[in-house]
């Protein structure tokens, strides 16, 4: 055929020969025939050694390719058969395609590329394939990319944390290394063996080297790192520790709530409905109520992002419900103290630790006993400087990750998109280096 370079390159074939092309102008699909160049043929499909051939297979084989326009296209070539040392029979490779794969490489490569990028209906659409799909590409890629780089070396400090997902039913175990703010590894399971395979996978000369290992304070964890990191400080997650605070204020908040209502229940005249009659007598218990329930992110979020609507929802909290604004300022108060020195903030933690014993709030004496338990882990945390700020964002992209993930069909397709898009590794489009 006169243009078969000119269809290789167009086709974005590497080691291949171009027999023939049929464009069936209905359908809007494109066939190009196409064979292994000659060094390319008769090899295992799962090493590089070169096999004797043993038969032809299941014939010929189709692997969809990267549109050309808005014409679907399709490589076809025999799938034969070879048998090798190691793996017996298996289907020989070919240069254009990773090994049982339905797609092109140049295809996986911009599908990887697309998920890490944009939303799950862009990729789906733009592609067509169906999500579950988009996570099969996304696993073969990633464990190619993975045989690219060591992605254990230089790791000394880390942090260790559980991630949620199929709606909360599952765990993963994630680690990241606070050196370059990349997620190193990701495995299913939340337990000490989980996370003793990482450890194993780190090797003992390595984990050896680790200095400081973050984590929520989760005993599992404590004893994984306990058995296997002999240097390592265990720290505790300021991201964390606030959350706690946060959990146990908005813990007080529906109980303040709850307590309201019922007096609004008792005390407030009934209304019948639509919309009040202009001498309808006022229900205060009732408009408290109200208030209690609106302000949950007015006491929950830090107060530098603040809208000023919540600002004011704060200042009436402050002057009408003093137990709760009581709550507030002991989340506020142990948040803070993870901004100051060391010196500063062992005397502010003692402090506080005092503060919410005596505070008669039962969801923070209970904190206050989980912070006496994690005192030096805390504190280890801002001598040795761990940032917050990028493990809080870490966690939120992983979760993100998370959400987007959902529909495909096993926990290697989400492991394989959060390492390709957080791992420090992203995939490249096909054709450009
Ligand atoms: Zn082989």
């Amino acid at each position: 055929m006169q243009n078969a370079r000119l269809w290789r390159g167009l086709l974005g074939l590497e080691n291949a020969v171009v027999e023939g092309v049929e464009f069936d102008e209905d359908g809007g699909v494109l066939v190009a025939s196409v064979r292994p160049s000659k060094g390319k043929r008769n090899r295992c499909g799962q090493c590089p050694r070169r096999c004797p051939s043993y038969d032809a297979g299941s014939g010929r084989r189709r692997w969809r390719a990267l549109d050309l326009g808005s014409v679907q296209v399709f490589v076809e070539a025999d799938a034969p058969r070879v048998t090798c040392r190691d793996h017996g029979v298996v289907v020989a490779s070919v240069p254009w395609a990773r090994h049982d794969a339905g797609h092109t490489r140049a295809f996986d490569e911009q599908v990887a590329w697309l998920a890490t990028k944009t939303s799950k209906t862009a990729v789906t659409e733009l592609m067509r394939v169906a999500w579950r799909t988009v996570g099969s590409i996304v696993e073969r890629v990633w464990d190619d990319t993975e045989d690219l780089f060591d992605r254990f070396a230089d790791l000394t400090r880390i942090g260790i944390d559980e991630i949620s997902y199929k709606r909360g039913h599952k765990y993963l175990t994630v680690v990241v290394d606070h050196g370059s703010g990349r997620l190193v590894w990701a495995a299913p399971g939340r337990d000490t063996a989980t996370l003793t395979a990482f450890f194993d996978a780190l090797g003992e000369d390595r984990c050896a080297l680790i200095t400081h290992v973050s984590a929520d304070g989760a005993s599992w964890i404590a004893n994984a790192v306990r058995g296997k990191c002999p240097n390592a400080i265990l720290c505790a997650d300021p991201f964390h520790i606030v959350k706690w605070a946060t959990d146990a204020l908005d813990t007080v908040r529906r109980q303040t709530w709850t307590e309201v209502r019922k007096q609004a229940k008792a005390n407030d005249a009934k209304r019948p409905r639509g919309r009040p009659r202009s001498d309808a007598p006022a229900r205060p218990d009732t408009a408290n109520a109200t208030g209690i329930k609106r302000c949950r992110y007015a006491l929950l979020r830090n107060p530098d992002t603040l809208s000023c609507k919540q600002v004011v929802q704060l200042d009436w909290v402050v002057r009408t419900h003093p137990d709760l604004a009581r709550a507030y300022y002991l989340k506020e108060g142990l948040r803070v103290i993870f901004k100051l020195p060391l010196d500063e903030a062992t005397e502010a933690l003692d402090k506080w630790i005092s503060w919410a014993r005596r505070s008669r709030i039962d969801a923070f004496v209970k904190l206050q006993r989980s912070i006496v338990n994690h005192r030096d882990a805390i504190l280890a945390s801002i001598e040795h400087g761990l940032s917050n700020g990028r493990i809080e964002s870490m966690n939120t992209k992983i979760r993100l990750i998370t959400r987007i993930a959902f529909g495909f069909a096993s926990p290697d397709a989400l492991i394989a998109l959060a390492m390709l898009s957080l791992g420090g590794h992203r995939p490249a489009l096909p054709g450009r280096k």
